[in-house]
């Protein structure tokens, strides 16, 4: 069994577009600019921009983090994002979830530039995404392909299971596996709440992907010996042992899996760091004009 690093992959990835971006500003082109906007003060989404914005300095990239009250109105924070839209500076835009209850989520995306929708969550760039075009990918997803390439783990031919289908992890990434492209080709089987004998259809997966956000749920009776797993959940749970009062824990029940893998991520330190450096990524592509031509 082989653990998958995704710490120490999303750091070698950082490096690699370190250094691209420091070039990029040594031949005079520009510097990629990320934005976030951050409605209210969720404790967890705090944590996230931050995150985010940090990285920004780590690689190089500017950053512009717009805080709201949430009193913002629904048409007040649409001409914001209209405002980043128009700005040619800035390359990438994300709209940090949840937002407050009278603000509609969608309506907020549909708005984001699709140029600049480095989350993927556009359904231009979701639209794109299926048809196999150039398209920004949603953060997560990206970053369980990646992790596939980096293991040079074979995808081609394989039966995927996913667990969960939302729209932000298990949807594209069922529509993902299934590409015709190096990590793809596998024959793919999108689960939800409603399938029936879910360990047993589980137990057919020779790459089993949980994105449920159920702490622990995948027990060794999901999971074929030799199997893949990647554990996309990340959950807290309160734990008095810890000095900030919980843990976060994935949605595999890891001691009881992992001896039965060929390959399995951890939590922490598996898909979760590399979701922030899909984004990086992303916004590199955007300044550089790869996805769509300036
Ligand atoms: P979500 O929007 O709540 O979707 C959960 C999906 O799982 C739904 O499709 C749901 O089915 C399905 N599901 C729930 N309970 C199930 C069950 N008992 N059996 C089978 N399917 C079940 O969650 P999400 O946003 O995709 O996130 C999933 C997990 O990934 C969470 O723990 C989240 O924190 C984590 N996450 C991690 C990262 C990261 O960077 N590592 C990024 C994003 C998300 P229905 O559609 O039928 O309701």
């Amino acid at each position: 069994m082989q653990i998958i690093d995704g710490k120490a992959t999303a750091d070698e990835i950082k490096k690699e577009i370190a250094i691209e971006v420091a070039e990029m500003k040594a031949s005079g082109q520009k510097t990629p600019h990320l934005v976030a906007i951050l409605v209210g003060n969720n404790g967890a989404s705090e944590t996230y921009v931050a995150n985010k914005v940090k990285s920004c300095e780590e690689l190089g990239f500017n950053s512009t983090l717009l805080r709201f009250d949430t009193t913002i109105s629904e048409s007040e924070l649409l001409d914001e994002v209209k405002k980043v839209n128009d700005n040619d500076d800035m390359d990438g835009l994300i709209v940090q979830l949840p937002l407050p209850d009278h603000i509609n989520p969608d309506k907020i995306m549909e708005t984001i530039d699709p140029r600049k929708d480095v989350d993927g969550f556009h359904p231009i760039n979701i639209g794109r995404m299926a048809k196999g075009l150039p398209a920004y990918i949603s953060a997560t997803p990206q970053g369980v392909l990646d992790l596939l390439e980096r293991y040079n783990i074979e995808t081609s031919g394989k039966h995927c299971v996913v667990v969960g289908r939302s729209q932000i992890v298990g949807l594209p990434m069922s529509i993902l596996m299934q590409r015709n492209l190096k990590i793809g080709n596998c024959t793919v089987t999108l689960t939800h709440s409603k399938t029936k004998d879910l360990a047993e259809v589980c137990a057919t997966a020779d790459i089993l992907i949980a994105a449920l956000g159920r702490p622990e749920f995948i027990t060794e009776k999901f999971v074929k010996e030799g199997a893949v797993v990647i554990d996309v959940g990340l959950t807290r749970v309160e734990d008095s042992t810890k000095k900030s009062g919980f843990a976060l824990k994935g949605d595999v029940k890891y001691d009881e899996v992992a001896p039965k893998c060929s390959y399995i991520t951890p939590v922490p330190k598996g898909v979760g760091p590399m979701t922030i450096v899909s984004l990086m990524k992303n916004t590199l592509l955007s300044a550089k004009g790869v996805i769509y031509s300036k």
